[in-house]
């Protein structure tokens, strides 16, 4: 049996249940209590705010975690990364009021840095020879500037409209993060051997992102020509049709620029295109 620490609530928690019921493992996320079993794999869920998840795997009290990489950089706990998830991305950068002039990174020297992530800060300010003071405050980092307590911050930014509602801009992108699972390093055979099925699944819900299947009607002159526009993994399956001449097609294509390949199917003859979402790839 495996435990697992997912947060609670927040940014990661819905996507991190939905990523193990993908992967076939239940969690009723409804019924949630501080500890749950799921009943199709031998895991128990542990929900947890972010911030302890790191601590609480370093410990060995859940094998597994589900977390920030800013978090487990943050905290710096002894814990293995054992698979990027693909979801909750953002990044940490360094903002300053949208009407100072910046002409680089020295720019800090002497400066106070508001941020809840002191440990990732000093790092980046040491690796860059800058002197500054920071300022570690928990609650909303953006309004410090404003409220005169820092000259800067440094904060998470995904899409950077909290910046500009507090008349900032994002000066420096000093670290990306998107969540990860984590493991305690020190698995018996028993539980690694659970641990390297999530990641085989998990594998397999990562190749299958961004991908569609299609299948079309097609005159058999057209073949190559499809081919050439919709290579698959390996070789796109054709198969015959009852109506002379015709065959029909199946790939595995990407979703970005699916449209473009359409509209050239199309223009070779292609007829009652479907396109379908692929759940899983086995590789
Ligand atoms: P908790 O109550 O569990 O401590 P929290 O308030 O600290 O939650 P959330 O805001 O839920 O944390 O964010 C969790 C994680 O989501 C962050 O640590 C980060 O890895 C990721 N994340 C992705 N985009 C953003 C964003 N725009 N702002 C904040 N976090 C983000
Ligand atoms: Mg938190």
């Amino acid at each position: 049996m495996l435990r697992i620490a997912l947060q609670s609530k927040g940014r990661l928690n819905e996507e991190s249940v939905s990523l193990l019921n993908e992967i076939g493992i239940n969690i009723d996320d409804s019924k949630r209590k501080f500890l749950s079993k799921s009943d199709s794999f031998p895991l128990e869920v542990l929900y947890l705010r972010d911030d302890d998840i790191p601590q609480v795997v370093s410990a060995g009290t859940a094998h597994l975690g589900i977390v920030g990489l800013n978090e487990v950089r943050e905290k710096g706990f002894d814990v293995k990364i054992e698979a990027p998830l693909g979801f909750g991305g953002c990044r940490i950068s360094l903002a300053i009021p949208k009407a100072e002039e910046y002409d680089g990174p020295q720019y800090f020297q002497g400066k106070r840095i508001a941020t809840s992530y002191p440990n990732i800060l000093r790092n980046y300010l040491k690796e860059n020879n800058i002197e500054a003071s920071i300022e570690v405050i928990t609650g909303s980092v953006e309004i410090a500037p404003a409220a005169g307590i820092a000259d800067a911050i440094f904060d998470i930014v995904s899409s950077g409209g909290t910046l500009v509602t507090n008349g900032l801009k994002e000066v420096e992108k000093v670290f990306w993060s998107e969540a990860v699972l984590i493991s305690d390093g020190r698995l018996n055979a028993e539980e690694q051997a659970l641990l390297d099925e999530i990641l085989f699944r998990i594998d397999s819900i990562k190749i299958s992102r961004g991908k569609k299947y299609v299948l079309m009607n097609l005159p058999k002159e057209s073949i190559n020509e499809a081919i050439r526009i919709l290579p698959a993994m390996r070789s796109p399956t054709v198969l015959p049709l009852a109506a002379e001449g015709w065959c029909s097609l199946h790939s595995v294509v990407d979703e970005e620029g699916l449209w473009d390949k359409i509209r050239q199917l199309k223009a070779i003859g292609a007829e009652g295109i479907l396109v379908l979402n692929v759940d899983k790839i086995i590789p």
